[in-house]
């Protein structure tokens, strides 16, 4: 088959992460006889150097007219006292709203090669943990009506939590598949004990099970949702949520596997075109030293082998060569630590990788 796939490399350690995920697809085209087109676009800071604008017209045609988008990331120190609107991160929203992106996909995934970084207890993650979680986008109380007006006690402000049938159903349906995909298993957060929009939501979410009859579908309240999250996370597989909820949680998930670099993501709307790039930012701070950690730009790679183009058998050999590298105990410097091991450049994480591929 034949992709073309849009490059985002961005800023900081942007350029360097993105460039090793291209090697690892260029080789499981090779291997599995697929041809992938890689054309480069700029955006956020070297955009800005570039154009005057941190997301130049060229940039959201070249993507639109993509089979997906693999972003690495954007800012930095140079462009930190530009106005709101005109800062490389404002590009992340336009690109996002531009290609209709609804829906995020964060997996949460506690390698056994890494429990060590793991802030909980041992017993607790003596199994490891894999969750997905779905997080609503576009919608919920970040959109709603807000304001400031005067009040009972004097000013007060306002935001609006409000979703619609529809946007619950689309979500839900992304959550569904995407558990099919896994172990058939949703857990759908929600605060229906106090939030109508939540009544909703719920009432949704069963109405569209109903069509997922291989599914298991259960509810969770949010707050409950915080503390299994640390209490026993493999008790999670698919988790789908609202925007608000949904931040929250996925940055707490994140945090239970101890490695910032090496968590993935994927932003998806209705078609098949996502946009997937690693949940950590440019790292100014080692930007240039051959240092960073590719891996979760490598395993956004895999994503979107998975969910836009359908490529299981591939996603699952990137997945495996990233799980022999850790298993064979090969460290970046991020994940070394204070352990001892000698830590690989990313040019040599690339090439293990490769070669374990
Ligand atoms: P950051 O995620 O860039 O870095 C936080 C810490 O983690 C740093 O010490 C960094 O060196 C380390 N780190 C991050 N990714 C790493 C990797 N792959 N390998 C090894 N170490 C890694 O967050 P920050 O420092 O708060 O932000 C830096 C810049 O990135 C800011 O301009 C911020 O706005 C931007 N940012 C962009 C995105 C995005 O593009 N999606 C997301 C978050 C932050």
């Amino acid at each position: 088959m034949e992709f073309n796939i849009a490059l985002l490399r961005g800023d900081g350690i942007g350029p360097e992460i993105v460039d090793s995920a291209v090697e690892v697809l260029k080789k499981t085209a090779e291997k599995f006889g697929h041809k992938f087109n890689f054309t480069p676009y700029l955006i956020g800071g070297a955009a800005i150097d570039a154009t005057g604008k941190p997301l130049p017209e060229e940039t959201v045609e070249g993507c639109l007219a993509s089979d997906s988008v693999l972003l690495g990331a954007v800012g930095g120190p140079k462009w930190d006292n530009l106005p709101g609107d005109q800062r490389p991160e404002k590009a992340l929203l336009g690109i996002r709203s531009a290609l209709g992106l609804f829906t995020n996909l964060r997996p949460a995934r506690l390698y056994k090669a890494l429990k060590d970084s793991c802030p909980l207890r041992p017993d607790i993650v003596a199994n490891g943990f894999d969750l997905m979680m779905v997080r609503e986008l576009t919608g919920g109380i970040y959109f709603g009506e807000r304001g400031r007006r005067q009040g009972k006690y004097g000013e007060e402000a306002y935001d609006t939590e409000c979703y619609s049938k529809m946007e619950i159903e689309r979500i839900a349906k992304v959550a569904f598949e995407t558990a099919r995909k896994r172990n058939k298993n949703v857990i759908s957060i929600d605060k229906a004990n106090v939030l109508e929009s939540s009544r909703l939501w719920r009432a949704t979410i069963h109405e569209i099970a109903k069509d997922y009859p291989d599914v298991t579908c259960t509810d969770m309240l949010v707050d409950n949702a915080a503390m299994q999250l640390v209490k026993n996370p493999a008790q999670f597989d698919v988790v789908v949520t609202s925007n608000m909820f949904g931040d929250i949680l996925s940055d707490e998930s994140s945090q239970i596997t101890g490695s910032i670099g090496m968590l993935p993501s994927a932003s998806l709307g209705s078609a098949k075109r996502g946009m997937y790039e690693p949940i950590h930012g440019s790292a100014p701070d080692i930007a240039g030293q051959n240092k960073a950690n590719p891996i979760a730009t490598i395993l956004s790679a895999s994503m979107m082998l998975r969910y836009s183009f359908d490529l299981e058998k591939e996603a699952d050999a990137i997945d495996a060569a990233v799980d022999k590298f850790l298993e064979l105990g090969y460290r970046t410097a991020d994940l070394a630590g204070n352990t001892g091991v000698t830590p690989l450049t990313t040019t040599e994480v690339t090439e293990k990788i490769l070669e374990l591929l």
